[in-house]
């Protein structure tokens, strides 16, 4: 098991999230229904994030790996934005819950592509401090993230159905609909500066 945070909130949260996980037994409704309720807790107070896990970098959003299930049932990961730093458009494959902690950032979700038709924008949202997005293959898991400031740092704490830096998936171009294998690595490995 990888946990990076030593914090007791943060060890109650994934001690929840372990029994969470247990007792839905891969029902990803329950999963995200308990678990945004738990994430809630765990970003209303935000002292608990160790400072290495909330470095921005000048170019790059940073993705820091903070707990790592063993069976690979689920990922905490703090994802950290410089002043105007975005993600292409993306999925996931596995459910995910997006907790923002502080600044802001803002969301659009994209259609899947048909043939080399340009995807279409289905809806944008800005989450605020103790605000929860979730994404999913079921509700749908396209979307293109971004800070909503450029003038300063936003982190938001994300949980995944998996082991999100080692999981295949894909970039997408917006015009054409085509696509990119891509496999995200952790910020904090140092395999991802090798790779
Ligand atoms: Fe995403």
């Amino acid at each position: 098991m990888t946990t990076t945070v030593s914090s007791s909130r943060f060890l109650r949260f994934v001690e929840a999230f372990d029994k969470l996980v247990d007792r839905a037994g891969g029902d990803e409704p329950t999963i995200l229904a308990e678990g945004k309720t738990l994430l809630h807790e765990l970003i209303a107070n935000d002292d608990w994030l160790p400072d290495c896990c909330a470095q921005p970098h000048h170019q790059y959003y940073q993705q820091y790996l903070l707990h790592a299930d063993p069976n690979d049932r689920y990922s905490v990961v703090s994802f950290v934005w410089g002043p105007g730093q975005k993600t292409p458009v993306h999925n996931h494959t596995v459910w995910a819950l997006i907790g923002m902690m502080r600044g802001a950032e803002r969301g659009e979700r994209f259609s899947v592509p048909e043939g080399d038709q340009p995807m279409q924008l289905l809806g944008e949202d800005t989450l605020e401090p103790g605000d929860i997005d979730m994404v999913s293959p079921r509700l749908g898991d396209i979307h293109r993230v971004s800070n909503a400031f450029d003038d300063r740092v936003s982190i938001s704490i994300h949980v995944y159905g998996g082991n999100i830096g080692r999981i295949s998936r894909h970039v997408f171009d917006v015009a054409t609909g085509s696509t990119k294998p891509f496999i995200s690595g952790y910020s904090n490995e140092p395999s991802k500066a090798a790779s």
